[in-house]
């Protein structure tokens, strides 16, 4: 692994945008021949091309500015995905309302009949069954 160490010193390297690349690349592939469409293969290919020019180059500071931009938008959404793959996962545990007052989500364990429920962030009372 020596050898690789010192083709990357002085390099950026992957990150996050890096790998996201080639995640996408990768997809694009696998897709692509069942869909009939050549120019995804392009595509794919400019991504990974794109992705080692990434990973090659020595401006560390455009980089690193790409990526932020990048982690700027993917962040949220992997943060949304996560909350939601979450909620699905817990739904035969607990069931979720919304507060009346201030529709704040409210997360209580299902099976134990109509409750009254105190919202954490208003204090407003409301009963449910749970
Ligand atoms: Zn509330």
């Amino acid at each position: 692994m020596n050898w690789l160490r010192r083709l990357m010193y002085g390099k950026y390297g992957s990150d996050q945008l890096s790998i996201a690349l080639l995640v996408v690349a990768v997809l694009i592939s696998i897709v692509s021949p069942f869909l009939k469409m050549n120019w995804l293969t392009l595509i794919s290919t400019l991504l990974i091309i794109l992705c080692y020019v990434r990973m090659f180059s020595k401006n560390f500071g455009k980089r690193r500015e790409e990526n932020e931009r990048f982690l700027r938008i993917y962040q949220p959404i992997k943060f949304k995905v996560q909350r939601l793959l979450n909620r699905q996962k817990d739904q035969k545990v607990y069931k979720y309302f919304k507060c009346p007052k201030c529709s704040k989500t409210i997360r209580i364990p299902r099976g134990k009949g109509k409750i009254a429920i105190t919202c954490p962030m208003c204090r407003e009372e409301f009963v449910r069954k749970s």
